[in-house]
């Protein structure tokens, strides 16, 4: 058999009883190197230079103490078995021995027993060593656990939490250490609670691991993202031991995917949404518009000139001009709408649940209007405009790429046509809508090349035909198109800023020209006007009421507005506030097209009203029999009860009249004693001073 090599440092003053040992041990089995050593100075040096696998000690020697060897032993070598080998040692110094760590001891006179003990001995010690490296394992598993930044934690199969690393600790805010006093569920908000005690427990146990998205719980209620392991640890009989978890904290990430998302959909500089969101948008404005049957449009808009403001300004200020056109587009449509930037200068509205394809032009309108006023950038005014394309689905286009398209492409025909305006995408689209915007464009330049001129159709006292009157209606004579109706043109200046210019021409030439006809002998004529809604509401409108007058020097009361009742009866308290204005200048008010605004006769009849103008469609019925004539005798009844002049639109025969007349209706205009004539006409037929009905004249205008 061989015989075990040992390696056995000696503290020996007797050679002869360092040979009886040797002997001992080759019996016992082993190959033993050895040396020995007799005093302090030796037992150092020799445990410096190297590691026995055992100490075979004297208890009492001349010129060293047994027990001091053993405390030099202990401190320079643990672990090495340390067995007194002694003749003399008594069983109280014995036991002393062994409680401050030697190994074993053998009496000399025993030395049989010695292969034995040092065998014992060694095994022990190994076993010790091997408790000794697992235990500094697990030391450093521990300290790795603690000191790494993730959540790790370690619970008993009921889910309570047996183990929480640092990090866990300190995000769950769970005592520093000892006892973690939670459960697997406190730590997770309760969507994720669900989550991973179902769906990751399970699979844990199933699969041995899970892995997912969840949330823990942060010592101050706030929800961690986290990305999180579970791995099921089984025993060999196959039952779960306990579940290990390990969880980072992902909030960075998410803020980073938060943060692409947000720039995947929106312009930086801007904060408008990009081309690729305005897709979006505009897919469910597509499926809103074929759901409701409502067009949907979309707008290009692109700065006219942008470049310049590069050029002439500083660094940075061509940013600041887009950031505050943004701001403008965006306060210009309606809360539904989408403003997004297209790229450089380029920007786009989505306007969605439009009542009709021609609704986009008062959009384009209103985005032209609120670049009107001047940019202050940089200390300086700047004037900007816009060149507007539009595309109107489905006419143009049942896809946003085309719709995009169409509409760039009609921007950029403004563009080339000169900038500065707004066109629809193909021509032919809409005759209509073209036709509505040259027009428009058109109207801007006839007030200037006196293209607009007021005709005058008399207001007569039904009992005698005498002229008590005028109304001043406004036609268009048109260079290549002949006369335009006013039906035609005063809708699309209403859409526009035009309204206001038109409005105070119709004003002023009209009191002008009753104070011409005044000075030629034709007095007390009355001159009635149409205030359109926007004028009504216009600041400076009452102003430019009384500027008209003085202009003329007109009596205030040969002055009578036309105002229709839905401006009357829209927001009324300002309606009333402005009518009390007009009254205090002394002009009268007329309400025109009575009959058709459903407004009640109670609320007219609190306002400081001199005349109600019956509506043509009424009075072209009263020989009906119908209602239409019941309505216009109790309006006749009811404007005489409140002391106020009833005329009678649009009489065109003399049944009509008949009719009138037997009601007492006090006054007319129609066809049967004069259409709308030009001013050369209108003074001939005040020098007549009075109108005969004339049936026939009447019939070839209708
Ligand atoms: P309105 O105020 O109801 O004007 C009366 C309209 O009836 C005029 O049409 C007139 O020519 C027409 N008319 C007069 N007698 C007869 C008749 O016997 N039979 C028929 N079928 N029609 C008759 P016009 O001149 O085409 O004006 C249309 C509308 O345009 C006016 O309706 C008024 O609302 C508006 N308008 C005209 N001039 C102005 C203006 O200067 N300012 C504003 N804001 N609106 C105006
Ligand atoms: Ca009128
Ligand atoms: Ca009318």
């Amino acid at each position: 058999m061989d015989k075990t090599p040992i390696q056995v440092l000696f503290i020996e003053d007797s050679e002869i009883d360092v040979e009886l040992a040797l002997r001992a041990l080759d019996q016992g089995g082993f190959d033993v190197s050895w040396e020995c050593v007799e005093v302090e100075e030796e037992l150092k040096r020799a445990l410096s230079l190297q590691r026995p696998q055992a100490i075979l000690s004297d208890f009492s020697m001349p010129g060293f103490d047994g027990m001091e060897a053993l405390r030099l032993a202990k401190e320079m070598a643990p672990g090495v078995p340390f067995i007194f080998v002694s003749g003399t040692i008594g069983e109280k110094r014995a036991i002393e021995a062994i409680r401050l760590g030697a190994t074993d001891y053998v009496l000399k006179d025993n030395m049989r027993r010695l292969g034995t003990s040092v065998r014992r001995a060694l095994s022990e010690a190994s076993e010790r060593e091997l408790v000794r490296i697992g235990e500094e394992e697990r030391a450093r598993l521990v300290q790795v656990l603690e000191a790494t930044s993730d959540y790790v934690g370690i619970s008993d199969p009921s889910g309570k939490i047996i183990y929480m690393n640092a990090a866990g600790r300190k995000l769950t805010g769970a005592p520093p250490s000892g006892d973690v006093g939670k459960s697997a569920s406190d730590i997770y908000p309760r969507w994720a609670s669900e989550r991973v005690e179902g769906a990751g427990r399970h699979a844990a146990e199933r699969d041995g691991l899970w892995h997912g998205e969840s949330a823990l719980l942060g010592a101050d209620g706030t929800e961690i993202p986290v990305s999180q392991v579970i791995t099921a640890h089984k025993g060999s009989d196959g039952a779960i031991r306990f579940f290990s978890t390990i969880a980072r904290d992902i909030r960075e990430r998410k803020a980073y995917e938060a943060r692409l998302q947000y720039f995947a959909n929106y312009d930086p500089l801007t904060g408008l949404p990009n081309r690729s969101l305005l897709g979006d948008r505009a897919l469910q404005g597509i499926a809103h518009a074929k759901r409701a049957g409502r067009p949907t449009a979309l707008l290009v808009i692109d700065l006219d000139r942008f470049k310049l403001v590069n050029e002439s300004y500083s660094h940075g200020a061509g940013d600041t001009l887009l950031r505050m056109v943004a701001d403008r587009l965006r306060g210009a449509v309606r809360e539904g709408d989408t403003v997004a930037r297209l790229g450089a200068d380029a920007f786009a509205v989505l306007a969605t649940d439009l009542a009709r394809p021609d609704d986009v032009s008062a959009v384009a309108r209103k985005i032209r209007e609120a670049m009107h006023s001047p940019f202050w950038l940089e200390a300086r005014d700047l004037h900007v405009t816009v060149s507007i394309g539009a595309s109107v689905y489905p006419r143009d286009g049942e896809e946003f790429d085309i719709l995009l398209r169409n509409a760039d492409a009609a921007m950029h025909r403004v563009k080339a046509e000169g900038r500065n305006g707004f066109q629809f995408y193909a021509a032919a689209m809409t005759r209509q809508a073209t036709d509505r915007v040259e027009l428009e464009n058109e109207l801007r330049l006839a007030l200037g090349k006196g293209e607009l001129e007021i005709h005058y159709q008399p207001q007569v006292v039904l009992a005698d035909g005498r002229i008590v009157g005028v109304e001043a209606l406004m036609r268009w004579n048109h260079r290549g198109r002949g006369w335009i109706p006013p039906g035609q043109f005063i809708p699309i200046a209403e859409d526009s800023d035009l309204i206001h210019p038109l409005g105070e021409f119709a004003l002023t030439e009209g009191c002008r020209r009753i104070r011409a006809w005044s000075d030629a002998g034709f007095a007390s004529l009355r001159l009635a006007v149409n205030v359109s809604a926007q004028q009504f509401r216009s600041a400076g409108f009452v102003e430019a009421v009384g500027r008209a007058l003085r202009a003329a020097e007109l009596e205030p009361a040969c002055l009578e507005l036309e105002l229709t009742e839905s401006v009357l009866v829209e927001n009324r308290e300002e309606a009333a506030d402005i009518l009390k204005r007009l009254k205090a200048l002394g002009v009268q008010i007329a309400v025109d097209d009575f009959g058709t605004g459903y407004s009640s006769l109670s609320y007219l009849s609190r306002l400081p009203i001199d005349c109600l103008k019956i509506d043509r469609s009424f009075v072209s019925r009263v020989n009906e029999r119908g209602h239409d004539a019941a309505i216009t005798q109790a309006v006749i009844s009811l404007a005489h009860s409140l002391a106020v002049r009833v005329i009678a639109e649009g009489v065109e025969t003399a049944e009509q009249l008949e009719f009138l007349r037997t009601h007492r209706c006090d006054q007319g205009q129609g066809y049967l004693f004069s259409p709308a004539v030009d001013p050369e006409a209108m003074a001939k037929l005040l020098a007549a001073g009075s109108l005969e009905p004339d049936e026939q004249s009447a019939a070839k205008l209708k």
